[in-house]
């Protein structure tokens, strides 16, 4: 369902059909209960319905109608082994007839389970590398794959990109819609941010909606600006700018639009401490919903951690986004041993 409010530009941009939309939205009831807070709502991304659904599949909607606006045969994008975009990104790939050639940064694995073992149901071709050369991996796969007469379309990390972003642009206008309808107010939105796309998209998908809730990425893996010398913060404003620029708005967005909170990194990515353990066991016992444990566990945690401190008054509103990760779950069953 395309939402017919958003800007015309949306819809002079080549799109495929790839997600079940609108997703639903709906309450949280015992899990609200459960921790005596604002009431929590949840839009459900994990189903999306793509191979196990997930946020990238808004993305590849725009992404793979470009693919295929520009003639490529096959796609090439990166991540980690237990990636959710490489997973969806292999099967928007098998949908579109295209190859699917995915570069991950670490040694093959032992044990072929989680996200990987569904890329290999999906027929996606695996290369190896360093975590910090995926990029010029990506570049070196494609030149091969150019050589062999092939017409091969690079997807950056996440999907994220302008492109990519339009993504979570547009579901911001059917949230707007589906709390309309429900006659709801949000007070906060918060969501898992790693690669930027979403966030960039919910920020230009807010402004243009005029949804007014407050907009809060829980980083899952990226530290602030001045910690690093990849500044985040600044890479998600980049991208918010480029796709505001696409859609042909007037607007500059600035460091203010981009609320990003870094406190609950833990131990580091992928690694699953109590915080994310308590998460994915307290949505599932109270409500059967699933989270992985990397990406919505985490974001989920901060959020439990958030109200334990009193940072929302109990008559507020907040709406989690599940950006689907629960495929992933068997891979770490031994975290859940502790
Ligand atoms: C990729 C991913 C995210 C983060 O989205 P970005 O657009 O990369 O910031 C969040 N949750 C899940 C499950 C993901 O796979």
């Amino acid at each position: 369902m395309l939402n017919n409010q958003f800007p015309g530009s949306v819809a002079k941009l080549p799109r495929v059909d790839l997600a079940l939309l609108p997703t639903p939205l709906h309450k949280l009831s015992r899990f609200t209960e459960a921790l005596g807070g604002p009431t929590i709502y949840i839009k459900r991304d994990d189903l999306t319905g793509l191979a196990g659904g997930g946020n990238k599949t808004r993305k590849l909607e725009f992404i793979v109608a470009d693919a295929l606006a520009q003639n490529a045969d096959c796609l090439i994008t990166a991540g980690g082994i237990q990636s959710n975009h490489c997973r969806q990104t292999a099967a928007a790939a098998a949908r579109y007839c295209l190859d699917c050639h995915v570069v991950f940064g670490a040694n093959p694995p032992s044990v072929v389970e989680g996200n990987y073992f569904i890329d290999q149901l999906l027929g996606a071709k695996f290369y190896w590398t360093e975590k910090r050369r995926r990029n010029e991996k990506m570049e070196e796969v494609a030149a091969a794959l150019h050589e062999q007469g092939k017409r091969p379309y690079v997807i950056p990390v996440g999907g994220s990109n302008a492109l990519g972003a339009i993504g979570y642009a547009t579901t911001m206008f059917e949230i707007k819609d589906q709390l309309r309808a429900a006659n709801i107010n949000i007070d906060y939105l918060i969501f898992a941010t790693s690669s930027g796309g979403t966030q960039a998209g919910l920020t230009v998908g807010g402004h243009l909606s005029k949804l007014g809730s407050k907009t809060i990425g829980v980083s899952i893996d990226q530290v602030p600006d001045d910690q690093s010398d990849f500044k985040y913060q600044a890479f998600v404003l980049g991208i918010a700018n480029d796709a505001a620029q696409l859609l042909g708005m007037d607007y500059m967005f600035t460091h203010n639009d981009i609320n990003i909170n870094y406190d609950y990194l833990g131990q580091g990515y992928g690694v699953v401490g109590d915080i994310e353990r308590e998460a994915v066991r307290l949505l599932a016992r109270t409500e059967g919903i699933l989270v992985g444990p990397v990406y919505t566990g985490r974001a989920l945690g901060a959020l439990i951690d958030l109200i334990r401190k009193d940072i929302f008054r109990k008559e507020e509103n907040v709406l989690f986004l599940h950006t689907g990760d629960d495929i992933a779950l068997h891979a770490y069953r031994k975290d859940f041993e502790v």
